[in-house]
């Protein structure tokens, strides 16, 4: 019967379509920055511990977590970071169809301008604070970002669909992965830590994805508050203890170059034993120099405010 014929073309069609194109990935507009073909340089995977893996580019991270019953993705760099983040899953075996998740530290294009791709590509959920939910809805920072003043020509990013609020302390179950948000404000709103365990052998450590802690601004921004808004100071301050806190074999911060991470690797390329990625004090020290930068900022600021 001739009338069947179109509706049988178009299914051979749509199966080859939806074949060909389930694991591409179509990337968004690069984002043009003084500091993105450094942070961009590509990155050759490697394993953190157990089932935790670093997919992310030389200067932005991105952790890929198999739980064993889908992937979990952290991050997604900047916009022209993700197919290099999609061909480093691949090039550990795995595939950007099984990401179930994409899990977010702070909506800022240098973060989160991969997300929207690697989301499409996927079918994978984005997991998001309340905060950074909007700031990923909207592709662009929210007006009590501090860095807000540098607009909406320098902020943006790829919008985000299909987030799913995750609550500060709430813990995501998927497999034999228990990924807890550990809401971190300060560098923005909505920022947000991670923290899981993952198992190697029968040895499982505590690891945590550090969001920034780095109170960088705007011309306009007070993290001491005026100019209209209140002080973040002790929220900051807040998120840094938090941090301190967390039970931390293994750190990885959103930029690795803030936990050492290419000198560590150097040292376990060279044999260094115990594996020098396992480093119990990382959190602390992390935590201590945010403090320190933070009261620096703070001093500045009121020394500037003095008539
Ligand atoms: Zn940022």
């Amino acid at each position: 019967m001739p009338a069947s014929l179109p509706l049988r073309a178009g299914l051979a069609l749509a199966a080859t379509l939806s074949t060909a194109f389930a694991a591409d990935l179509l990337p968004d507009t690069p984002k043009q920055c003084a500091s993105c073909a450094a942070w961009n340089k590509p990155q050759q995977p490697f394993r953190l511990f157990g089932d935790s893996w670093f997919v992310g580019t030389e200067g932005l991270s991105s952790v890929l977590i198999d739980s064993g019953d889908g992937l979990v993705l952290l991050d997604g760099g900047l916009p022209e970071s993700a197919p290099l983040i999609a061909a480093n899953i691949r090039q550990l075996g795995f595939r950007l169809e099984d990401i179930r998740y994409i899990a977010t530290s702070h909506a800022h294009y240098d973060h989160a301008g991969g997300v929207a791709a690697l989301a499409r590509a996927s079918g994978a959920q984005v997991l998001a604070s309340a905060r950074s939910a909007e700031a990923l809805r909207a592709g662009d920072v929210p007006a009590d970002d501090p860095q807000a003043d540098f607009g909406s020509k320098a902020n943006s990013f790829p919008k985000v669909e299909n987030i799913r609020i995750v609550a500060d302390g709430e813990a995501l179950k998927l497999g034999t992965l228990v990924l807890t948000a550990h809401y971190t404000p300060g560098h923005t709103p909505g920022a947000t830590s991670w923290s899981w365990q993952s198992c190697q052998e029968r040895t499982c450590r505590s690891l945590v994805y550090v969001d920034s802690l780095n109170p960088v601004s705007d011309e306009v921004f007070r993290f001491s508050g005026g100019n209209g808004r209140p002080s973040i100071a002790d929220a900051f301050a807040h998120s840094i203890g938090k941090v301190e806190k967390l039970p931390c074999d293994l750190l990885v911060s959103v930029h690795p170059d803030n936990t050492q991470m290419a000198e560590k690797l150097a040292a376990r390329a060279a044999g260094t034993q115990p594996d020098p990625l396992l480093d119990a004090g990382a959190c602390r020290r992390y935590a201590a120099r945010a403090r320190e930068k933070l009261a620096a900022r703070l001093a500045e600021e009121k020394a500037a405010a003095k008539p």
